[in-house]
């Protein structure tokens, strides 16, 4: 439901949607917008032209475009942070008083769902901020990263950490080993997780089972553990399973496997190919093979599961150009993808200190520019093929910088 009012003489709209209320007022300039999810949480501000997200840990990142150059970043401070929130809270405090006292006029009057999130909205002050954050630490291990698309899902943590660990550009399960939870635990994580969200739930679309590589768990402990997930989660509602699987070893799973896995509400399957070029592939210590990559999402779409392949733009310099766009061209062009699927071109992101950027220096690699790694992704997506009948998939851009959960 979309209320138009007006109050101190500027036009203001509040949108009370079953998931969330988004509540915006026109100043002089710009407009000021504020979102928040049903337990009160601020989830996304727009101020002074900069957009900001808070993430479940409390962190806030900040996006602003200045024209002529690319989009900016940056992440807050906690202090900063709690500072954008308060900001938001105290215009909705103000505005809420306002509506309550007749002093905003508003053209139609507010539901009773629009009394509570308001509500919320206002008691989730800098204390309850601090304490949700802290509530999330005991509730999670870090979520290393996830889809751009499942931002936000649920996320249940089915395994710990990556079952390889070996990629050299990657460092976002380093900080713990590899280890599948037991039923009762995961019973339990699941449960807290909920508990966690409370009213914020509404918010959330999808299950996403972690960490990286869910989809390793042997057929006998993955059914069990995607049960558990049915039993405390309504998962239908959610829009279905999702998780990533990432490099291939131990038993594979087959069409059968992937089909009773897609009864038990798994949607669609990530998988970090990032190159076709299996050269690439063993320089970057990636465990797996372009052929055995084919091989599984053809079983994945065979069984009824959608994929999600995520491609590594720049990896392995100039040295490796030539042979990562022909071989991640032929790769991608031997799945059966179609309008369900996903291609995500992700930028190779080579810090200092990474198992990557050393490799590149002893190597003597020349790195692909920005612009140069865009033209690479551009050159690989121009000569895709798809069944036009199926439909193409959708193509998109993967910046694991802005990842936010
Ligand atoms: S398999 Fe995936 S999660 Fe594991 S180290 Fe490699 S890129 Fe990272």
């Amino acid at each position: 439901m979309v209320i138009i009012g007006r109050w101190q003489s500027r036009p203001v709209t509040l949108s009370v949607k079953p998931n969330c209320l988004t509540v915006s007022v026109d100043g002089p300039a710009e407009s000021s917008v504020f979102s928040f999810d049903y337990a009160g949480r601020m989830w996304t501000a727009l101020l002074d032209g900069i957009s900001y997200r808070r993430g479940l840990d409390g962190r806030m990142i900040a996006k602003w475009s200045i024209a002529g150059r690319q989009r900016d970043r940056r992440w807050l401070g906690q202090e900063d942070a709690l500072k954008i929130e308060e900001r938001a809270r105290g215009t909705t405090a103000d505005l809420y008083r306002a509506i309550l006292d007749g002093v905003a006029e508003l053209r139609e009057a507010l539901p009773p769902e629009g009394h509570s999130v308001f509500q919320s909205a206002i008691a989730f002050d800098a204390l309850r901020s601090r304490a949700d954050a802290k509530q999330y630490h005991q509730v999670y291990k870090p979520v290393g990263i996830l889809p751009p698309d499942q931002y936000m899902a649920v996320v249940l943590q089915a395994t710990e950490g990556c079952s390889f660990n070996t990629c050299t550009f990657c460092t976002f399960y380093r900080d713990r080993s590899f280890r599948i939870r037991r039923p009762v635990e995961f019973r339990t994580h699941a449960q807290a997780v909920r508990d966690f969200l409370g009213a914020g739930l509404s918010l959330r679309r999808t299950v996403f089972l972690g960490d990286a590589n869910a989809l390793v768990i042997p057929m006998p402990v993955l059914v069990p553990l995607m049960d558990v997930v049915r039993e405390v989660y309504d998962v239908d509602k959610l829009g279905g399973m999702f998780a990533f699987l990432d490099g291939f070893s131990g038993e594979r799973k087959s069409v059968s496997d992937y089909a009773l896995l897609a009864g038990r509400g798994l949607k669609r399957v990530y998988i970090g190919m990032e190159s076709g070029s299996d050269e690439l592939l063993r320089f970057l210590h990636k465990p797996s093979k372009a052929d055995e990559v084919v091989r599984s999402v053809r079983a994945m779409k065979a069984g009824g599961v959608a994929v999600g392949i995520i491609i590594l733009l720049g990896a392995g310099g100039h040295a490796y150009a030539a042979a990562h766009v022909k071989d991640t061209i032929a790769a991608l062009n031997q799945m059966p993808l179609d309008m369900d699927d996903i291609i995500y071109f992700s930028e190779l992101v080579a810090e200092e200190g990474m198992d990557y950027s050393k490799a590149a220096y002893q190597a003597q690699l020349i790195p692909l520019t920005q612009p140069e790694r865009i033209a690479q992704g551009e050159e690989i997506q121009a000569s895709l093929c798809f069944d036009e009948q199926r439909g193409m998939p959708h193509i998109s851009r993967y910046d694991i910088r802005e990842f936010i959960y």
